[in-house]
């Protein structure tokens, strides 16, 4: 029988042998030494059980160890590992025919890769080839890989290193209608009641709910609202100050993830596609975190923008937690990456594509995006009841199962709450049970993005947990 190393001798290897920054982000005090995983849960080597809700970040998409995709997996390994891409396999076409059908016209031409950092560089590099521009153009806060040209799409300190890196790359103002300068959380897509807003945070309330209420008409009427106007002005100066009158691409997340789930005023990327398009370039959606059915609403996140991007990319959920990653984009754009040999000797191994393979089948058979729709709707609904209740609960937001609860020290100033204090309260419900994520170019968003599978129950457990954590903390400190 299978036996876990000591606790001990784990972080003795890794303070040895490992990457010293894992030392780094075990993220807890007291790190979680996990032995093993089913569905929605994680069991340490203890044997305490805990609810899974960030899922490797949004990478264990249908659940661990699901066992109809692990039965796929099996029956793949005793068949074919692998073999390059130069020989005609079965796994392959049977997975790109099934992603393609996912996705409208004319997103139909796929690239398999092993990585998410993988997919936006190679995104990247057909761009610029297709446009013959180099310029990109991302969100600041935005995470898009790690590699070196990747580096210059994400926009977060903790991520640059001092180095050549991300040539072209520049980050614009991240439309945040929560913490930035211009309100506006009520033109967000949102199935939630949202906090009282306007475009002067500083004015006399009486005043504020009289613009927020003109505001709240304006957007349901027009669809408009004055903080995308704002933000589409922050564009517009990139466009005149940083970049050649021709640009390769924009990026852009459909929800953020890294970032805090941060979510755009809804004719944000609509009306960012159109000036990117006007200047020659593509529009790619990232749909690393996204995608699969993670908003509820839509099987890809850019069909809530009511968008079609030039590429989209993906990975994390796409196989459930095995490494895969890819780029689908257009005829048009890959004909004129045909022009030279793109190789990768690990994309589109034929275990991968028949675990995606099956993730895609169990994806329609468990009913995982009216899942995301159902238990995120539920969270988010009870979520804002409790932001209602804490004064360090400042907002809540996203779609589904990519849901952000932003921390601040008070609700009038809108400051993130401090590093010491998010950790406590992240400890505390760790100890009793659940398991989710931090994000945020602070640090002060927590993110639920749990496997597809979770139940109302399992919700009931997290807001109980969470509203004892956070009753804690304000007992502690207030
Ligand atoms: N894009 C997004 C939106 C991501 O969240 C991530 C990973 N956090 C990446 C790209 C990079 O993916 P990977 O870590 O697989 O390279």
């Amino acid at each position: 029988e299978y036996k876990d190393m000591s606790k001990e001798r784990m972080m003795e290897i890794r303070r040895q042998n490992c990457n010293p920054m894992t030392m780094k982000v075990t993220y807890y005090k007291k790190p979680v030494y996990i032995h093993q995983g089913h569905m929605q849960w994680l069991w340490d080597v203890d044997g305490r059980r805990y609810l899974d809700l960030f899922a490797g970040v949004a990478t264990v998409s249908v659940g661990h160890c699901h066992p109809k995709v692990t039965a796929a997996a099996e029956k793949q390994l005793r068949k074919l590992w692998h073999t390059t891409n130069i020989y005609v396999y079965s796994p392959l076409h049977e997975y790109t025919e099934k992603l393609a059908a996912t996705l409208p016209d004319p997103l139909k031409v796929i690239y398999l890769t092993n990585s998410g950092s993988e997919a936006n560089d190679l995104a990247m590099l057909m761009a610029r080839l297709h446009t013959g521009n180099f310029d990109v153009i991302t969100l600041r806060g935005s995470y898009h890989g790690g590699s070196p040209h990747t580096m210059g799409l994400t926009s977060n300190a903790a991520y640059k290193y001092p180095v050549a890196s991300g040539l072209g790359c520049h980050n614009t103002m991240c439309p945040d209608v929560f913490a930035g300068p211009w309100g506006g959380s009520n033109c967000r897509d949102s199935p939630i009641q949202t906090i009282r807003d306007c475009s002067c945070p500083q004015a006399k309330t009486e005043f504020c709910v009289g613009i927020f209420l003109l505001m709240y008409i304006r957007s349901s009427i027009t669809g408009s609202c004055t903080a995308n106007d704002k933000y589409i002005g922050q564009l517009n100066e990139v466009f005149a100050t940083s970049v050649p009158s021709r640009i390769a691409a924009f990026f852009a997340e459909p929800i953020m993830g890294v970032g805090g789930a941060v979510q755009y005023p809804k004719n944000f990327l609509k009306d960012t596609y159109k000036l990117v398009r006007e200047r020659g370039g593509v529009c790619i959606a990232d749909e690393v975190q996204t995608g699969f059915g993670r908003t509820g609403s839509h099987f890809w996140g850019f069909q809530g923008h009511d968008v079609i991007p030039d590429m989209v990319t993906m990975a994390k959920g796409i196989a459930n937690g095995f490494p895969m990653g890819a780029v689908v984009t257009t005829p048009e754009v890959a004909a004129s990456f045909a022009k030279g040999v793109h190789f990768n000797t690990f994309g589109g191994n034929p275990v991968a594509c028949a675990i995606a393979s099956s993730v895609l089948d169990t994806m329609e058979e468990d009913g995982t995006q009216q899942i995301s729709h159902n238990v995120g709707t539920y969270l988010l609904t009870e979520l804002a009841k409790m932001r209602d209740k804490y004064e360090i609960i400042g907002d809540v937001r996203g779609k589904g199962l990519q849901i952000g609860v932003e921390m601040v020290k008070d609700k009038a100033s809108r400051k993130p709450l401090p590093p010491a204090a998010m950790s406590e309260i992240f400890e505390d419900t760790k100890d009793m049970g659940v398991l989710i994520g931090k994000g945020g170019v602070y640090g002060q968003t927590f993110r639920i993005k749990p496997p597809m599978c979770i139940t109302k129950n399992d919700a009931d457990f997290f807001l109980a947990v969470f509203n004892q954590a956070l009753h804690n903390y304000m007992e502690d400190h207030h």
